[in-house]
């Protein structure tokens, strides 16, 4: 068997979807009595969870700015989310995507609306399937609009790859393991990048279409994100200003 063709079948990849197809999203907002905003996300057999506490007071109150809030990211990978144990705790990989993706949210953040406070903002990845840090920053985009957090907007995220020479939208965990690249984006609505990495090797003219392929993708997330929103928030509004 020729193995160039083994991750298309007739055209189509292991999981049926077109190379430019996003895997089926499902967003739930407000999922956690306790955060101040919450999202719980499923991007093909990701599940992700965000919680969003704040702007409160920072602790401890040496990390303090005068003249603006500071935001944190922690992204954690539960054990049992992988098909190999993942030993519990912060490690390499978890510091660079939670640098990562609180540096892709951080820049639409108002933060000079809280002086000497701190948005915290804790990713939990339930299930993995290739994907994670962009799962989590779409989740915790929508928590921060939950928490009420002023943004410029909202942050959209998702990879395009190269499997067997062709270049795929969002690609699943054995496009990811066995691909020849991941490129992972985050973007604003107006098409502002505020995340880009690069795994693997990409001709110039692949590294442009990736992207392109790429901000496709974020573009769509944004429709879902911002109709859970609107949905979520329309219905709450809904008695009170029958009322008024
Ligand atoms: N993965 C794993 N064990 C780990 C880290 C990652 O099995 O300790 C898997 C997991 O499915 C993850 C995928 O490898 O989604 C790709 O990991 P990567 O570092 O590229 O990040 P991601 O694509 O999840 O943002």
């Amino acid at each position: 068997m020729d193995e160039k063709l083994s991750f298309f079948k007739d055209g189509l990849r292991l999981d049926g979807r077109r190379p430019d197809e996003l895997r089926p999203i499902k967003i739930e907002v407000g999922v956690l009595e306790r955060a101040d905003g919450s999202c719980y996300i499923e991007m093909g057999d990701n599940k992700v969870i965000a919680a969003v506490y704040g702007p409160r007071e920072v602790h401890p109150r040496h990390l303090q700015e005068v003249t603006r809030a500071i935001v944190r990211y922690r992204y954690n990978m539960a054990s049992f989310s992988v098909e190999e144990r993942k030993r519990p705790g912060p490690d390499r990989r978890s510091y660079e995507v939670s640098k990562v993706s609180r540096e892709a949210l951080a820049s639409v953040i108002l933060t000079s609306y809280f002086p000497r406070s701190v948005v915290d903002i804790f990713v939990e990845v339930l299930q993995a399937d290739a994907g994670t840090r962009t799962a989590g920053i779409n989740a915790a985009s929508v928590a921060l609009a939950d928490a009420g957090i002023p943004m410029k907007g909202l942050i959209s995220s998702c990879a395009a790859g190269k499997v067997d020479g062709e270049i795929v939208l969002d690609p699943m965990k054995a496009e990811d393991n066995f691909g020849e690249a991941d490129v992972p984006i985050a973007m604003t609505p107006g098409g502002e990048i505020t995340l880009l990495q690069m795994d693997g090797r990409l001709s110039r003219d692949e590294f442009r279409r990736a992207l392109e392929l790429a901000k496709v993708g974020c573009q769509q997330i944004y429709e879902v994100q911002r109709r859970v929103l609107v949905d979520r928030y329309s219905s709450i509004a809904a008695p009170e200003s029958c009322e008024a």
